[in-house]
């Protein structure tokens, strides 16, 4: 495995992280994901990410999380670096969600009582809140710090304006913000256009999600829909509607590019996003005990020729 620094942090992570979105809630056999938690940390995969709502039902990914630790993890809670977030729609009335100081002080309390932890390594703000005063949302989180539920803080989904203002806001108080985590793949790329060079000012790192696009840019659709795959269940976040036969033809091109590069699909794409040493970390999901092997393999073949970054260029204009 590789490490790589997080920004101007004192914390490396490593350049292939492991989330519980999907696969590990209590819908899921507790099984599959505790032998992917177990394959991930033998390869390196020092960190893995969750939220107060990942499931499904919300907040049992956390609660499996936790029994993962007790059952295999616990006495190397030292190598792990575990983040959880708060943010999205939890529990009803109106500190179930959003920013305030109210809901993210709740919303970790609750969370270590899942995992069964004092803290948590990284607490994100899982989503910008239009209507909670950025000051009060950064004050919460650097209360969360100073009261060591939480050794560092980051946000999700910031646009780059509200990254800079809230980053500054931070280093006011003394908790300088560790990392951002936003999408990007090479079908999404939307943090090339601002957001990267915030980051760069401000010494944040950033954990890419969703860096195979939830598995399109892998071999998993190239024919048709296969009944174990996240578009076939019951995830509203890809749907099979989605993946029709010119999204399909575009894909097969790139795994023309990444056979000729002697990569899997999925490997090409992780080495993407972590080409040129701007992303610190991908975060990917995984169904499978093979997939996570497949993304560490993806560091064996991390650089691009020009010639090869304009193809992938041209295949998805
Ligand atoms: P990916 O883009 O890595 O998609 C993962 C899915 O792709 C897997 O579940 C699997 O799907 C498929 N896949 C992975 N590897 C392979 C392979 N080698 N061959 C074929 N198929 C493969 O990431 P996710 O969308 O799962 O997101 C990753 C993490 O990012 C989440 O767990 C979460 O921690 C974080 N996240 C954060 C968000 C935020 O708002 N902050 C939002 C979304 C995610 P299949 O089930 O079909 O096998």
């Amino acid at each position: 495995m590789t490490y790589n620094r997080s920004g101007r942090s004192g914390l490396k992570l490593p350049a292939i992280s492991l989330g519980l979105w999907h696969n590990f809630g209590g819908i899921n056999t507790y099984e599959n994901g505790r032998a992917l938690v177990r394959r991930a940390f033998d390869l390196g995969i020092t960190h893995f990410d969750l939220a107060n709502n990942y499931g499904p039902p919300p907040g049992s990914a956390e609660e499996s999380f936790g029994r993962m630790l007790k059952d295999d993890l616990r006495p190397y809670r030292d190598e792990l670096i575990i983040s959880t977030k708060a943010g999205y729609y939890m529990w009803p009335g109106p500190y179930g969600e959003w920013g305030s100081k109210k809901s993210l002080v709740a919303s970790l309390d609750q969370s270590l009582k899942r995992m069964g932890l004092d803290y948590v390594d990284i607490y994100y703000h899982h989503r910008p809140d239009p209507d909670t005063p950025l000051e009060e949302t950064m004050a919460a989180l650097d209360l969360i710090v100073r009261q060591g539920k939480a050794l560092y803080v980051g946000f999700s989904n910031y646009r780059p304006e509200q990254t800079r203002e809230a980053s500054r806001i931070l280093k006011r108080l003394g908790t300088p913000c560790l990392i951002h985590q936003p999408n990007y793949s090479m079908m999404s790329r939307w943090i090339e256009d601002g957001l990267q060079d915030v980051l760069d000012e401000e010494g944040i790192g950033s954990i890419v999600f969703s860096p195979l696009n939830q598995g399109i840019l892998t071999d998993r659709y190239l024919n048709g829909i296969a009944p174990d795959s996240r578009a076939a269940g019951p995830s509203v976040f890809l749907r099979s509607e989605g993946i029709d036969e010119a999204l399909i033809a575009k894909v097969r091109q790139l795994n023309e590019l990444a056979e000729s590069r002697g990569q899997k699909l999925s490997q090409m794409a992780l080495a993407w996003v972590l080409r040129g040493g701007r992303v610190t970390s991908a975060l990917i999901g995984a169904s499978k005990v093979g997939q996570i092997e497949d993304a560490v393999g993806a560091l064996a073949q991390p650089s691009f020729t020009q010639e090869e970054l304009d193809r992938i260029d041209r295949i998805l204009a």
